[in-house]
């Protein structure tokens, strides 16, 4: 670790140091957002770009999301979350960028109502279209096809690769506990502990980027409208618990919020299972497979569950619990016939889907998490509903099947498959929290705004820290948003530090 400060000394916050480091941009996280931008601002000439990391290895959620971020036609991957199954035509898919982020644009803010940041938002939506192009010219020639083995966690890797390539200079295990302020209230670096010490890092700039909060109890109550001790308790999780760190010391250091915050929700189809793509949860997707049904614990169906926004729908269910059903018939014909893969990303062609399945599905009848039987009335005892109800919910939906058209929730018609040929098969699922989004305040070039809307000197944010970028749910309908829009925030960022830098 490069030194030029005395062993011991005090900062303008009064804190004891035990190390002195300078740089000309220093980065709060090491994942999405804050790689984005450090590699950014190198390529645009930036000097020395140092990021502090909180945890032992880098990458933060950034391990998560698949490559590549767009097909071989540039066209963005998951180019309409909100529904999967997007059909040529849509503009979203368009091959003009500009047609593109036009689409993506307009389905963000009437996702969000027009209650995101319109500016904000066409900025994000601009910058996210070069992305895919970006990563490319940053990855090194082997990492350019990742096979499917390697598909998550590669992208990470490839940013890391990536910063390292450029001469950024990351420390792990070493979180961020402060802000330094000067007297003006300028940005001047921050307070971290390493091995057990505080340290300083003294910044032109200061960017944060630590991947929002949902493992803060303390912010979870704050914006997290249902939250109580128990909800929070019996919630589901599928990334990294992300404590807010980066918020709440911007929050002190004059911070002001967005007023809006968001919450990125992922079925669970069964949490037990640590593997989010096994063959079973595959069987039980309703992307993949969307002839299958969902009802309340109390047996009655609730949405369409072909339906990628569903999600919501299950946010209001108590526990945010369900069951996934099918039968055998519908088992059959899927995994002899497999996904729709027009309507699919194209990715998952080739993959193997199911490979293992009936193992998997035999382990978790054995242990009781699924449940079999030839009539749906003891499935429904199993679930703890009224037989009669959940009979009823069956003949009605078979009803729907038989005439082509779902009478309560307009599920699409080709996927309408009535549940006849037993045996019928009962899985207990929930849903679960990926990211939350916002709520710092910035403007176009991701500098954090103050209570007056102006810019806190020195300090800049990035990722999903940033608010004005959904509001309440995630904006599903915007391309691969998530990833994409964190690092488009950082890149943003980065090339603002090395060519402007901070007010
Ligand atoms: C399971 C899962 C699957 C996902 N799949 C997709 C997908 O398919 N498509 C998509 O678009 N998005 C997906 N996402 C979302 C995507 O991963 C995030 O949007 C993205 O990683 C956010 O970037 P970020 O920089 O804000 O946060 P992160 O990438 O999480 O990085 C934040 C970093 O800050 C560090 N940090 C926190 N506090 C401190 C501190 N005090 N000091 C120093 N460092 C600190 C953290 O340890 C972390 O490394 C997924 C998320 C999850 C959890």
């Amino acid at each position: 670790m490069s030194s030029i400060g005395g062993v011991v000394s005090m900062t303008a916050n009064e804190q004891r140091v035990a190390e002195v480091m300078e740089a000309d941009l220093v980065i709060v996280g090491c994942g999405a957002g804050g790689m984005a931008a450090a590699i950014a601002a190198k390529d645009k000439g930036a000097g020395k770009v140092i990021i502090l990391e909180k945890l032992h290895t880098p990458g933060g959620n950034a391990i998560f999301p698949p490559l590549p971020l767009a097909d071989q036609d540039g066209i963005p991957r998951f180019a309409c979350m909100d529904d999967n199954r997007v059909l040529a035509g849509d503009l979203r898919l368009n091959p003009d960028p500009k047609v593109r982020a036009d689409a993506n644009f307009r389905s963000a803010m009437e996702w969000n109502h027009w209650r995101g940041d319109a500016r904000l938002i066409r900025a994000l939506v601009d910058k996210f279209e070069t992305n895919s192009d970006w990563l490319k010219s940053v990855m090194t020639p082997e990492d350019m096809i990742p096979s499917p083995e390697d598909m998550r966690g590669k992208l990470a890797r490839v940013l890391v690769k990536a910063c390292k390539n450029a001469g950024v200079e990351i420390y792990c295990d070493t979180p961020v506990k402060k802000l330094v302020q000067d007297a003006n209230g300028r940005v001047t670096g921050v307070l971290a502990e390493q091995n057990g010490k505080t340290i300083e890092v003294k910044g032109n700039n200061v960017l944060i980027s630590t991947g929002g909060f949902i493992g803060s109890k303390e912010l979870m109550a704050k914006y997290f409208h249902s939250y109580t001790e128990n909800i929070y308790e019996d919630m589901c999780f599928m990334g990294l618990l992300h404590t807010g760190d980066g918020i709440k010391m911007a929050f002190e250091a004059g911070a002001a919020s967005d007023g809006t915050v968001a919450f990125e929700w992922e079925i669970n189809r069964m949490p037990w299972l640590k593997n989010p793509a096994s063959p079973l949860t595959n069987l039980l997707n309703n992307d993949l497979n969307p002839g299958v049904i969902w009802v309340t614990p109390q047996g009655e169906r609730f949405v369409d569950e072909s339906k990628m926004n569903a999600t919501n729908s299950i946010y209001r269910l108590k526990n945010k619990t369900f069951y996934i059903l099918f039968d055998e018939g519908q088992k059959a014909k899927f995994l002899k016939e497999g996904p729709d893969f027009s309507l699919l990303p194209d990715l998952l062609r080739g993959l193997d889907l199911f490979g293992g399945v009936e193992e998997e599905l035999q382990q978790q009848l054995t242990q009781g998490r699924m449940k079999v039987a030839d009539n749906w009335e003891e499935i429904a005892e199993w679930m703890g509903a009224d037989p009669v109800v959940l009979r009823e919910t069956i003949e009605e939906y078979n009803s729907f099947c038989d005439q082509g058209h779902d009478a309560k929730f307009l599920k699409r018609t080709n996927v309408l498959t009535a549940f006849r040929t037993g045996p019928f098969y009962a899985a207990k699922s929930t849903l679960a929290m990926l990211v939350t989004r916002g709520p710092l305040k910035v403007n176009t070039q991701m500098q954090v705004l103050d209570k007056n809307d102006e810019p806190i000197p020195g300090l800049f944010a990035a990722g999903v820290d940033i608010g004005g970028t959904d509001s309440d749910t995630y904006a599903c309908g915007a391309a691969c948003h998530s990833i994409g829009w964190a690092l488009a925030s950082g890149r943003i960022a980065g090339e603002r530090l090395a060519t402007g830098g901070g007010r």
